[in-house]
């Protein structure tokens, strides 16, 4: 059976956000990763940054 002429890739990404300056960014989902947990810490001003959001994207293979 084939569903889908093209194949299709979803990847997951996870958006941190700073609690401090508010700068976001965003990187592919690592395993553990929870909503609104404590991720990282901020690029410009080393707070500890929040997981903001999860989301999956199709990419086109
Ligand atoms: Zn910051």
């Amino acid at each position: 059976m084939n569903f889908s002429k093209k194949k299709k890739v979803v990847m997951a990404f996870t958006v941190e956000k700073c609690t401090k300056c508010n700068a976001m960014k965003k990187r592919t989902f690592s395993d553990g990763d929870t909503l609104f947990a404590p991720s990282s810490k901020c690029a410009s001003c080393g707070e500890i940054a929040s997981i903001e959001k999860i989301f999956g994207e199709t990419l086109d293979e």
